[in-house]
This record gives C-alpha cells, sequence and structure tokens, in this order.
C-alpha cells in the first residue's frame, strides 16, 4: 500500500482534490456536493504495458512495481472502513495484459467487497479503454461512479502523449459503450453510476479551445456528470521531465469555463480566447464575456429573465434565484437592498441598473 497507494495521486477525484493528507498510504480528502470525504485512493497494480510520456508507471520507467490481488485490497479496504478511516473506494490500476484482464482484476476486488465483506458503500471504478461491453455492464452495476481518463483532446496530441492509445477507438468507442450500458441497467430500474472524465493540462500542444470543445461535446453528447482537468506536472526519468510544471491559473480557468458551461447556458463559442487559442489569464471568462458584449449592459434586476441575469458577472444560479424571489416581494431600487444576499456587490455594479 505504501507504493500502491502514493501511486494513485494522479487520478484526480473531483476539482477539490486535496491530496493525500493523512500518514495512511492510499486515504485522500476530496469534497463531493460540498461534502468532504475521505477515499482509499489505491491503484491494483503499478505495472503497465503502456508507455505514456508523462507517467510515474510508463513501461520504460525504472520504478518499485507491485500488485495487490484482489484479497488483499479489499482486505485493507475493509480493515480502513471498520476502523472509520475511509468513507469510499477509488480503485485504478495500470493496464496488465489488455483491459478486460486488468478490469477483471478491479471487478474481483469489488465483488469480494460487496459479498464477502458486506460493503455496499461508495465505489469508483476506473474503466480501462478498449474493455469490452460485458465487462463495462459489471462496472455499472457494482460502481457508484466511473472515470474513463481521456487526458489529451485531440488525437494528435494523445499519439504523441501516449503512443499506445487512440482517441476514437480507444476512448470514444468505450464512451459510447458506458453510455449504452449505463442506458439498459437504467431501463431495468437499477441504480447507475455518474461518468467523469479527466484531462492532463499542458502536458502537450493542446489548447483551452481544443480542451474547452472536447468537453462540451462529451456534456452534450455522451451525458458525463463531471471534466477534470489535472495540471501537468513533471516527473523524473520520463521524456517530459524537461517541462515545467502548468500554472494553476490554467487549470482554475478551465474550472471555471466548465461551471459556465454546466449551469450559465454557456457555449464554446461565447468564450474568449486569445490568439493561441487559450483562455486569457488576466480575466476570468464570465467577465471577459461581459467586457466584450458592452451592448448588453446594464441588466434591469427587477425586469431581466434568468438568463440575462445568469450574464451578470457576480451572479450565480443561487443568487439568481434570490434575486428573483425578492423581485417578487418588492421591486429592487438599490445594490444596498441586497446586502443581505451576501453578493459581490462592487463587482455587480458596472454591469446592472434598477
Ligand atoms: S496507461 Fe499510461 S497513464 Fe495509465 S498507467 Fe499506463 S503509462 Fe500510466
Amino acid at each position: 500500500m505504501s507504493i500502491l497507494g502514493p501511486g494513485a495521486q494522479y487520478d484526480t477525484c473531483g476539482p477539490r482534490d486535496f491530496g493525500q493528507t493523512t500518514n495512511i498510504p492510499g486515504v485522500y480528502h476530496a469534497q463531493f456536493n460540498g461534502h468532504s470525504c475521505r477515499l482509499f485512493k489505491v491503484l491494483q497494480t503499478n505495472q503497465c504495458r503502456n508507455n505514456c510520456h508523462y507517467c510515474a508507471f510508463r513501461r520504460d520507467r525504472d520504478c518499485s512495481r507491485t500488485t495487490a490481488s484482489s484479497d488483499e485490497v479489499a482486505s485493507a479496504f475493509d480493515s480502513a472502513f471498520r476502523r472509520r478511516l475511509v468513507d469510499g473506494l477509488f480503485l485504478s490500476s495500470g493496464i496488465v495484459n489488455n483491459a478486460d484482464t486488468t478490469m477483471t482484476n478491479l471487478l474481483d476486488t469489488v465483488h469480494i467487497l460487496r459479498q464477502r465483506y458486506r460493503y455496499q458503500g461508495y465505489v469508483h471504478l476506473k474503466i480501462m479503454p478498449g474493455s469490452s461491453p460485458s465487462i463495462i455492464r459489471e462496472a455499472v452495476k457494482v460502481s457508484q461512479r466511473i472515470s474513463l481518463n481521456i487526458e489529451s483532446p485531440t488525437e494528435s496530441d494523445l499519439s504523441s502523449l501516449s503512443p499506445d492509445k487512440n482517441l476514437k477507438d480507444g476512448f470514444f468507442h468505450t464512451l459510447f459503450e458506458i453510455n449504452k450500458q449505463i442506458r439498459q441497467v437504467k431501463f431495468y430500474g437499477l441504480r447507475t453510476p455518474s461518468l467523469t472524465t479527466q484531462f492532463i493540462v499542458g502536458a502537450g500542444r493542446e489548447t483551452d479551445r481544443d480542451l474547452v470543445s472536447t468537453t462540451s461535446l462529451l456534456y452534450s453528447q455522451f451525458g458525463l456528470k463531471r471534466v477534470f482537468y489535472s495540471s501537468f506536472r513533471p516527473v523524473a526519468d520520463t521524456p517530459l521531465a524537461y517541462l515545467p510544471p502548468s500554472p494553476l491559473i490554467r487549470q482554475n480557468r478551465l474550472y471555471q469555463t466548465d461551471f459556465l458551461l454546466r449551469f450559465y447556458n454557456f457555449t464554446p463559442s461565447d468564450l474568449s480566447f486569445d490568439s493561441l487559442g487559450n483562455l486569457l489569464d488576466s480575466v476570468d471568462p464570465k467577465t471577459a464575456w461581459a467586457n466584450s458584449h458592452p451592448e448588453y449592459y446594464p441588466v434591469n434586476l427587477n425586469r431581466a429573465t434568468v438568463d440575462s441575469l445568469l450574464r451578470v458577472p457576480g451572479l450565480g444560479p443561487t443568487s439568481v434565484q434570490k434575486i428573483i424571489s425578492l423581485r417578487q416581494q418588492h421591486p429592487i431600487f438599490s445594490l444596498t437592498s441586497l446586502s443581505h444576499l451576501r453578493l459581490q456587490v462592487s463587482k455587480l455594479m458596472p454591469y446592472v441598473c434598477f
């Protein structure tokens, strides 16, 4: 576990992934829907047949390798769970032999936990690209969340960073199959897991525009619950060891954009990119849209539609709902009458009227 627990740090479990914050190998703090939880995040093996340029476990890298049996992982998790050290399991793996062999090992672990240890709690399973339909169906049935990490948004980037991977036949085909299996399982009235993915940001030549376009496609066509962005960090003795780490501001801007796509009815064409196709560092993407559409403002807080209010920098879905409730009671005459709503009044000021 001292090798396989820290090895799982490269899998993101959310935008607020606090990393390994305890002394127990494999226990990570994360936040889901506002609730903090402790995940037992572990690789079943750090052996891998692939040679991704950014990865600590790539085939050609010299590092300590180990594999835990399904019995060992299940027993270690059960022991931590019974001592109330963890709240859920996040199980991942390097690829041994092929996708199905790897997934069979992960599924064996979950079956042991569910059947022998009677564990009915949260399981997040990473799906290997190229897994067969029957394996995917099993994963859909036994987990609360599944993820398929796409890593790069374009075919050219993926093939240069991960020569053994293929975007169309590997990832999109598997995503299509996951969706099919989720629909079928749902048809029988069974609970289905949410589906997420992760991009590595800054390891290749991908632009923010590439990332945002593929993110939008994943939400609209493949029913993803969340897309996560993980800033590239160089790993010693890999072909990308010489690259600087990706700045955190880039990851933050991508998360802000992700919120605009999911909750503010923005589309990729609404966003401002610089001449290289990247989001602006100097201003958040919503304010950038507002600055380039002066004709849209000021927005009248007493009359504007929900969509118009959502375009005001400083207003989010919750504050918009509060404003609507307030104006149903009486007209809003000034920003001071909104002070109890805890809004960033100075941010709103240039964009609203009454
Ligand atoms: S498939 Fe690539 S990223 Fe995943 S463990 Fe293997 S080398 Fe690392």
